[in-house]
């Protein structure tokens, strides 16, 4: 008889796990909360979903032992993941490295996804939401809000409470009750609230960030930052927040500095500004820097005691994050040290698998996030098909 194998959770990670074990012959069930399948995959990326990375760095990987990612990485890679979805029926295109649907529709990923599922005769039992699973008789007992079932082994793919996503807590609750150690989850890819206010909402500039924390390295990124109401947002914003978060988890004071103007050195940009102001000296500071600047940022630097290092060095102390509703991803989850990193399964209870967000396994933005979907889920999928003692 084929294994009956359990999946729960119907994201990336779920629907790639299913596949892989349903083409090894086993018999795969997806248990998903929501009343359709990946419905998360379909906001990614703004809608176009940006599947993985060609320069995908797997020591880029954060948690608490990102090794533990890269050797899953490396198991089935990026390579190996357009494979699959190139024979899946998906073409693909990239924008410097960045992997989307030709379509440039997040739906296209979806689509092949689930027509292979169906393909594949695999079951999918939607507003199913799992409660608790149980280990019995040498296999499982699933628990959901209106059902049982029963394998011999699960998968859990309960993906993380990012963007509001619910189900993962009782998850979570339920596997440390198995003795899972669970890190407890943060935001991470969010925006940063910051304290002060200042007078720059909707304003989006080419910029330089810099965390600033009391207890760890500097660290830069540069694109386009968004200024909000409550502080800033924007990829370079999403890249540093976790580092943010963690910084204020340890009691530290972190700081940003946003240099508006980074590919100006400041003693060039000052010699502009005299430069200006010889040329026209009817205009006042700020229309000068209407020159340069968006019309609110000129306003605000102009303003400030020292407006060359304002616009080159502008500190704003970080109050906290947007709530994981406004996250993309989360840190934090299972912890690895508890997995195989071969098969992902469990190291205290055999036939229990993990694959995705729900693990302490968080990327950068970039195809990062999906990529950890895609690999551990073939990974978890390959071995949880896989018969006992039978090599990958
Ligand atoms: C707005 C946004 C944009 C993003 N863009 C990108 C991008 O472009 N590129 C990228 O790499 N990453 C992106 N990400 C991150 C990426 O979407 C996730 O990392 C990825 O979807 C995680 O896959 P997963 O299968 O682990 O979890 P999910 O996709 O979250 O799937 C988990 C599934 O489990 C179900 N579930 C939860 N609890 C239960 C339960 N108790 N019982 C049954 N089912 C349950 C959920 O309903 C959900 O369908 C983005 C995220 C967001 C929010």
């Amino acid at each position: 008889m084929s294994k009956q194998i359990v999946i729960i959770g119907g994201g990336a990670a779920g629907l790639m796990a299913g596949i892989q074990a349903a083409r090894q012959g086993a018999s795969v069930t997806i248990l998903e909360r929501n009343e359709v399948p990946g419905k998360k995959l379909l906001s990614t990326g703004n809608g176009r979903c940006n599947l993985t990375n060609l320069a995908l760095d797997v020591s880029a990987y954060r948690g608490e032992d990102p090794a533990f990612a890269a050797q899953v990485l490396r198991q089935f890679s990026v390579t190996q993941t357009l494979e699959f979805f190139h024979h899946a029926g998906l073409m693909t295109t990239d924008r410097e490295g960045w992997v989307y649907p030709r379509s440039m529709q997040a739906a296209s990923v979806l689509r092949v996804l689930t027509e292979e599922a169906v393909r594949l005769k695999i079951k999918l039992k939607t507003r199913a939401s799992v409660k608790s699973l149980l280990p019995e008789n040498g296999g499982w007992r699933i628990l959901t809000n209106g059902w049982e079932y029963r394998a011999d082994a699960v998968i859990v793919t309960g993906g993380s409470r990012a963007s509001g996503q619910e189900g993962t807590e009782e998850l979570l609750l339920s596997l440390s009750s198995l003795g899972h150690r669970v890190i407890h989850p943060f935001p991470a890819l969010v925006p940063l609230r910051c304290e002060g206010k200042h007078r720059w909402s909707g304003v989006r500039i080419h910029g330089r960030v810099i965390l600033h924390t009391d207890s760890a390295p500097a660290r830069t990124e540069e694109g386009e930052i968004q200024l909000t109401d409550y502080g800033v947002s924007g990829i370079p914003v999403f890249q540093l927040s976790r580092f943010a978060v963690e910084a204020l988890q340890r009691g530290d004071s972190p700081e940003l500095e946003l240099d508006f103007l980074p590919e100006l050195p400041e003693e060039a940009f000052a010699s502009w500004i005299r430069e200006q102001k010889g040329r026209y000296p009817e205009k006042n500071l700020q229309t000068i820097l209407n020159g340069c600047l968006p019309e609110k940022l000129a306003a605000l630097i102009a303003g400030q005691k020292d407006p060359v290092h304002g616009a080159k060095c502008f500190r704003v102390k970080i109050a906290g994050s947007l709530p994981f509703s406004a996250a993309q991803v989360c840190g934090g989850g299972i912890a690895c040290s508890g997995l195989h990193p071969e098969t992902l399964e469990s190291r205290l209870c055999p036939g229990l698998y993990f694959a995705g967000e729900i693990m302490d396994v968080d990327g950068p933005c970039g195809g990062y996030n999906l990529q950890w979907a895609w690999s551990s889920g073939a990974i978890a999928g390959l071995a949880a098909s896989a018969d006992k003692g039978e090599a990958l």
